[in-house]
């Protein structure tokens, strides 16, 4: 039986994102103490730390020294090296633990790991060669999407290839010589199920949530979407607790799926951290995603996940920002059931997340048409659209 971390103790978060600091927040208000270790300074969790230790992830001694200083360490950004883990290790608690981390590192490992623990997937293949690309095409009905092994997240490093494509040119942008090939899914609907899990072996599972994307990266996340059913939710469910303890997962970890045409889940991708999706868990279940990351890492009893109503997040990319002055948040903040929350960044580019709204309602749909509604009216500055 290991002890429980209680309040008071200080907790060290690996990352300086959004994410680390959705934690902080969390681990604050429940009485801990908070140190963040990022390579940047002034990080968006380094604002609600007690510390910010700004280090490279391979200065060994400042990581020993900063994992002196905390009673475990978390993480919040899956790209940090699996050596700097192994190193923390030796001087304090660190959940999760590198197995996992390097599992879900490498897009190979991955789907390999997934389909060893007997879980579906897409189809895949690994890609050394040119030859390997054409064939492997050819297999899957000319329809594949290629991804880079390692550094891949929200659509980053893959492309949709088809036999139409000069596969030459493709494989010579991908540089390291590996990648995966994958079958392209036909699917009707992505979602996620985030679980937690302690070093006792409880595990707390949320409903699933429905994701929309757009240019592959998360646009809306739904809590109480209609299209789940209740056996949909009952089967994806259940491979987040075939994941959790094959691969003996101490902390949070999202699981992205496929639900397809013909009536399939297929497991996209895990991430070993609170995600993107589960942000409205702080404003529509009674445990946030975050709350529950303290809980199983602390080696505390684990919350409860019910949700207390339907919600719908949008995020806020850089994008939406206008080059000059502001967005309307008074947009954002009159409407009833809508919760904004910003991530302290200074500088909006497209793409970055600078934060994003969740709207409660009776029904979800009325919560994702609110969100989208909202989000576009922040554009709306004294009634001219500064939108681009
Ligand atoms: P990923 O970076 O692997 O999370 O992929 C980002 C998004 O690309 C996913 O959420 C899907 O919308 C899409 N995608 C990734 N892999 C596939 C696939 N094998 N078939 C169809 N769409 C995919």
């Amino acid at each position: 039986m290991t002890q429980a971390i209680l309040p008071g103790a200080t907790l060290g978060v690996l990352g300086g994102g959004q994410l680390g600091r959705m934690f902080a927040i969390a681990a604050r208000r429940l009485g801990y103490g908070i140190h963040v270790y990022a390579p940047e300074g002034y990080s968006p969790a380094g604002q609600i730390a007690d510390r910010e230790w700004s280090g490279a992830w391979n200065d060994f001694a400042r990581l020993k020294e900063f994992a002196r200083r905390v009673q475990v360490v978390t993480l919040e950004f899956e790209n940090v090296p699996v050596e700097t883990l192994r190193v923390l290790e030796e001087f304090t608690l660190v959940r999760p633990g590198p197995t996992v981390l390097e599992v879900a590192q490498n897009r190979l490992r991955e789907k390999t790991a997934l389909r060893d623990c007997g879980l579906p997937t897409a189809d895949f293949i690994a890609v050394h060669s040119l030859d390997h690309l054409r064939t492997g095409l050819q297999s899957f009905g000319n329809l594949g999407i290629l991804k880079t092994t390692s550094w891949g997240y929200d659509g980053k490093g893959q492309r949709d290839v088809t036999a139409a494509d000069d596969l030459a040119e493709i494989w010579s942008l991908f540089e390291k010589g590996e990648a995966i090939l994958e079958q392209r899914v036909d699917f009707e609907f992505e979602l996620s199920v985030i679980a937690a899990r302690n070093p006792a072996g409880d595990i707390a599972c949320y409903d699933p949530i429905l994701n929309r994307h757009s240019h592959h990266i998360l646009d809306v996340s739904i809590a109480g979407a209609a299209e789940i059913t209740p056996v949909i939710a009952a089967q994806a469910k259940e491979i987040a607790l075939t994941v959790m303890t094959c691969l003996n997962v101490v902390g949070v970890l999202c699981v992205e799926l496929f639900f397809t045409r013909d009536g399939r889940l297929l497991v996209n991708e895990i991430a070993p951290r609170p995600h993107n999706s589960g942000h409205l868990t702080i404003d529509a279940h009674i445990t946030s995603q975050f709350e529950q990351q303290v809980r199983a890492v602390c080696g505390l009893p684990l919350g409860s996940t019910e949700l207390r109503q339907p919600a719908a997040m949008a995020n806020l990319l850089g994008d939406l920002w206008p080059s000059r002055g502001n967005l309307d948040w008074e947009a954002g903040l009159r409407q009833p059931g809508m919760k904004l929350h910003l991530y302290g960044k200074e500088v909006a580019r497209p793409g970055r997340k600078m934060g994003h709204l969740t709207c409660l309602a009776k029904e979800s749909l009325h919560a994702e048409t609110t969100v989208r509604q909202v989000r576009d009216a922040l554009h709306r500055m004294n009634g001219k659209s500064t939108s681009h």
